[in-house]
């Protein structure tokens, strides 16, 4: 049995010396490596503020308050996520609208989303889809033209762009993720960008219970959260900021082998890339042709050793959407088809020529029935 994880964190001796770095010292929460980790993230996304918080769905979460969505609210968003970019309104009692994704990129379809505006839409949050772009012109157009607040869930999509431009660099704010699935890691933890001046100190004051800017410590000017970032994750995360480019061309590298070895591979369709984007890829997910049972390839890989998982399960068929607000099947139909036919399969920077070959020829000879 061989055994290949769908993901694995890219660590190595600098990251180890920067942690050691932060335990011998005193200071292990709000200190040098946060603003430093800041600082090599604004510089990435080419923002003007960045804000270190404790999770991607904190980051998110900081925005939606930041910008006083809340009650009777609504924001226009995507099924075909992770919970959290839709979660993030339910904390403050705003309404997630959903409207279906486009076939290809598998992100949110822009002509599909007119039709879900409303006298109380405020804001339209759209998620780069495993790492691909959304079509930015067509987003901000429509933010644009309704007076819309654009909260960009870049969780997955550090390091992409759309027309050179960062992904999270064009809302009114965006979030980068770093749990240790993603592209880069903190263990856990989040970034939020933005150019709003206003916005940066609320979130800043927000993520540290409220403290103001004199930050006296038993002061609290508004509700605030302990959303903070510790040193420990924050040198982790700058150790993996200066090796971004590294890591993104290893991950790169990997992708291109599997474009390769599922050339000719019969009912199996590979990650696209459309438009004028660059793509640093989160998942690998490859997508079966109608009438292959999905759940049965999964299963066999996964008895063989091999990581994978369907990605993902829409978020207005999980059991609390559901129940709240009376979800059924066939509600947003091609999120449904895809989500039924797709497939997340072991993808990170080390993975080697021979376990790619593996993979492939596994699910290769599955789908031939041996
Ligand atoms: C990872 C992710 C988040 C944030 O996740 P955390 O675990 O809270 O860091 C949010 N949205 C999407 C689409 C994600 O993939």
């Amino acid at each position: 049995m061989m055994n290949i994880p769908l993901s694995s964190p890219d660590i190595t001796e600098l990251e180890r010396g920067l942690v050691l770095d932060v335990l011998n010292t005193t200071t292990l929460s709000m200190g040098p490596y946060v603003a430093e980790f800041e600082k090599l993230i604004r510089d990435h996304a080419g923002t003007k503020h960045a804000v270190a918080v404790n999770s991607g769905t904190s980051g998110l979460h900081l925005i939606v308050r930041a910008l006083g969505i809340g009650d009777e609210d609504e924001v226009i968003t995507t099924p075909f996520s992770f919970v959290a970019s839709s979660n993030c309104l339910l904390f403050e009692r705003a309404k997630p609208v959903f409207v279906d994704i486009e076939e290809e990129t598998l992100n949110i379809d822009p002509a599909k989303i007119e039709g879900a505006i409303t006298e109380r839409t405020r804001g339209l949050l759209p998620v780069h889809v495993f790492g691909h772009p959304c079509q930015m012109d067509e987003l901000n157009g429509l933010c644009e033209q309704y007076g819309l607040a654009m909260i960009e869930d870049s969780c997955e999509s550090i390091g992409s762009t759309y027309k050179g431009k960062r992904t999270g660099s064009f809302g009114r704010a965006g979030v980068y993720a770093f749990y240790p699935n993603k592209q880069i890691t903190t263990g856990e933890g989040g970034i939020i960008v933005t150019d709003d001046d206003d916005m940066a100190q609320a979130m800043i004051s927000m993520r540290n219970q409220g403290r103001g800017e004199s930050n006296a410590w038993l002061t609290h000017e508004r509700l605030g959260f302990n959303y903070r970032m510790s040193e420990l994750q924050a040198a982790l995360g700058v150790a993996q900021m200066r090796r971004l480019e590294e890591i993104e061309a290893k991950r790169k590298r990997a992708f291109a082998l599997y474009d390769q070895a599922f050339q000719g591979v019969a009912g199996v369709q590979v990650p696209q890339v459309v438009g004028d984007v660059g793509v640093n890829w989160f998942v690998y997910v490859i997508r079966f042709d109608e009438g292959i049972d999905r759940d049965r390839v999964m299963h066999q890989l996964l008895e063989k050793g091999i990581g994978c998982r369907p990605y993902f399960s829409p978020i207005h068929l999980q059991p609390y959407y559901r129940e709240t607000f009376g979800y059924r099947e066939g509600d947003f139909p091609v999120t449904e088809r895809v989500a039924r036919s797709t497939l997340a399969i072991p993808f990170f920077g080390e993975l080697s020529a021979a376990q790619v070959d593996e993979v492939v020829s596994t699910i290769q000879s599955i789908l031939r029935g041996r």
